[in-house]
């Protein structure tokens, strides 16, 4: 097992490699940075608007890298900011000004919102074509029909870690944990269109652990802290780590994981820890390939975003060439 980008380093004796997030993602950056190129001679560069409603510190983070992301593929970013009092008729105003904005490509509204949004209004109420963040219900229709536009990006990213490391997923018994609108539904639509049998668990599934022990392909995303130890987990599993969960005192670490010297070291010098739904320690003890967190999936979904947005600035494109 390699400790690339996995800043904490790997315990000894596992059997489990890391499906290494940042190194696949910095290599379809470098695809998507010449796919932007060829945009720009059509016209202009792909323009991606982020609008952000609030202050939560890990959504302004998350902004600013994927703004700083997209200009270093050679994409234009632009962050609306709004503040967490927004109402939410005045934020459905600044999607449809997003939408009418023929610079703007891309649209994505960072989630989560603060209380007192729905986020399905905002989602129906994204131009589909400009939808990057594929969370609008013509496009999430398109991905169920196995025609997608544009795929949500945490599930592509998992998608493309899978092939990435040439992980076979036809035939596979696919589990996954988790089924939410941007992340556990299309991804299980996604493993179901590329011929896994997939089986989705929630929190009212009964026997959970032995579902999963079934799976070859493990993905998890419930922002539970290590909520899947390696009783959950076949020997020989992949398993995919979808969760980001922000640890800042150790009262908040869940009993299993108190003992972990290294979580209990990342709150002391840094203040926090970052750890992802699966026991990463007691799992990669057997699984066959595990994601690092980070550097795991979240890099992937960064990449995808910009893929979505190079993808959609092209369509936009050639589609006045083709009217003109
Ligand atoms: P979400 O909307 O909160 O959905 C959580 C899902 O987990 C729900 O379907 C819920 O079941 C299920 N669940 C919760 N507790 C459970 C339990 N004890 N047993 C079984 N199922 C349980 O979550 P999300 O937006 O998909 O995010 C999940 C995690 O992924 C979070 O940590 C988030 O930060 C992370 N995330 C990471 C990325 C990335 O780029 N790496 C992107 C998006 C999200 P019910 O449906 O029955 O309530």
């Amino acid at each position: 097992m390699s400790s690339l980008d996995y800043p904490w380093g790997v315990p000894e004796n596992t059997s489990a490699r890391l499906l290494e997030g940042t190194a696949v993602a910095r290599t379809l950056r470098e695809r998507l940075r010449a796919q932007a190129q060829e945009v720009s001679r059509l016209g202009a560069p792909p323009f991606l608007r982020v609008i952000l409603v609030g202050e939560d510190p890990a959504s302004i983070a998350y902004v600013s890298s994927k703004s700083r992301a997209a200009e270093e593929a050679g994409c234009l970013a632009e962050t609306v900011r709004l503040p967490g009092m927004t109402a939410p008729e005045r934020l459905l105003k600044e999607v449809e000004r997003a939408n009418r904005d023929d610079a703007v490509d891309g649209i994505l509204v960072q989630l989560p919102l603060p209380p007192g949004h729905d986020a399905r209004r905002v989602f129906d109420a994204i131009d589909p074509v400009k939808d990057v963040d594929g969370l609008n219900p013509e496009n999430v229709g398109r991905l169920i029909q196995g025609r997608p536009r544009f795929v949500p990006c945490t599930a592509a990213g998992i998608l493309a870690l899978l092939d990435a490391y040439e992980i076979p997923i036809e035939g596979a018994n696919a589990v996954v944990l988790g089924r939410s609108d941007i992340v556990g539904k299309p991804v299980a639509a996604l493993l179901t269109s590329r011929n896994a049998t997939v089986t989705v668990c929630h929190s009212k599934t009964k026997t959970l652990s032995a579902l999963c022990r079934r799976a070859d392909i493990l993905v998890v995303a419930i922002g539970k802290p290590g909520f899947v130890t390696r009783d959950f987990v076949r020997e020989g599993a992949v398993v995919v780590d979808v969760g980001i969960n922000r640890l800042e005192t150790i009262e908040q670490v869940p009993e299993h994981l108190k003992q972990s010297p290294r979580l209990r070291d990342a709150i002391a010098r840094r203040g926090r820890a970052l750890v992802g739904d699966v026991d990463f320690d007691g799992v990669c003890r057997v699984a066959s390939w595990i994601t690092p967190v980070p550097g795991g999936v979240g890099p992937l979904t960064i990449a995808m975003l910009l893929q979505n947005t190079v993808d959609a600035a092209r369509r936009r494109r050639e589609g006045r060439a083709l009217k003109s």
